[in-house]
């Protein structure tokens, strides 16, 4: 999945009914960032995918269920015990299906001739071959920008020997330093209020984190749970580098939400297109549900 797929399907939704599509942000070379929202209810949650350049197959899942979402509705189904026409009138969905653009744009054709930034990237990536690249354009981990555990992982990020820009894992300069992350976090503090629950989609693993911490509630220990029957994804927790800064953990640190960040499918990243259609059935019931779990 890169921008340009990407950008149809948007296109295909502005005459929608049922879809409304609205701009989150740019980033950083200056693409549109869509955030679509299904529903119209005050209860809300929000499913981000694509944090990171070689996992563009999460933004093409998020897409299956907003097409999936429009057909049943259309069809006005009862999906997994919910009737479409209540998701709809009493639930909302937010989703930004690819949070990096520019990213997923490296990892799937590299970095472009007339990219202002390309000589600094070659020289992060050590090489001109950017299909492993996971940061944002400027070689800023989007998923380490977070104010969740900031400083303690600057500290293991330079026993890790890396110092600044790089295709992976360098945190930023201070958390919400990209423009990425930042309109996310403040369209979160935004809508603090109606948003219940937050789903970040990455690959790979077949598991569900919710947060390196021992202050979860009950509440999102129990919502885990069902995601894990559901999926069948293992509940585990983040070890290492990937235990902070997410968004995942400033979700239920900041905001007191329960959050989950799903690993989806399995192999070794990035997954081929052909996972896609396993990895939506294994998530399509969550997808349905998870604003009536939280
Ligand atoms: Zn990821």
């Amino acid at each position: 999945m890169d921008y340009q797929a990407f950008s149809e399907f948007i296109a295909g939704l502005q005459e929608s009914e049922i879809a409304d599509v609205s701009v989150l942000t740019r980033s950083i070379l200056g693409r549109e960032i869509p955030l679509i929202t299904l529903g119209k209810g005050k209860h809300a949650v929000l499913y981000v995918g694509a944090h990171h350049g070689m996992e563009g197959i999460t933004c093409g899942v998020l897409l299956d269920f907003i097409a999936d979402y429009i057909r049943q509705y259309e069809k006005k189904t009862t999906v997994y015990d919910y009737p479409m026409q209540y998701l709809f009138e009493h639930r909302r969905i937010y989703v930004v299906p690819m949070l990096n653009p520019d990213g997923v744009e490296y990892a799937v054709h590299g970095v472009a001739e007339n990219n202002p930034l390309r000589e600094r990237v070659i020289k992060m990536n050590k090489s001109e071959d950017f299909s492993n690249w996971q940061a944002n354009a400027r070689g800023v981990d989007l998923n380490h920008n977070y104010d969740a555990g900031f400083l303690a992982y600057k500290r293991k990020e330079a026993e890790a020997g890396i110092v600044g820009g790089a295709p992976t894992r360098y945190s930023g300069e201070y958390p919400e330093s990209e423009p990425e992350t930042a309109a996310l976090c403040r369209f979160l503090r935004f809508q603090r209020e109606e948003i219940k629950g937050i789903l970040t989609l990455h690959t790979q693993g077949e598991e569900i984190f919710c947060s390196c911490e021992d202050n979860l509630t009950a509440k999102t220990m129990s919502v885990g749970r069902v995601i894990s029957r559901f999926t069948g994804y293992r509940l585990a927790r983040p070890e290492g580098l990937a235990a902070f800064g997410g968004l995942t953990d400033w979700c239920i640190s900041t905001l007191c939400r329960p959050a989950f960040t799903l690993e989806c499918g399995k192999g070794k990243n990035p997954l081929p297109p052909t996972q896609r259609p396993l990895i939506y059935e294994r998530l399509r019931r969550t997808l349905f549900s998870f604003s009536c779990l939280v």
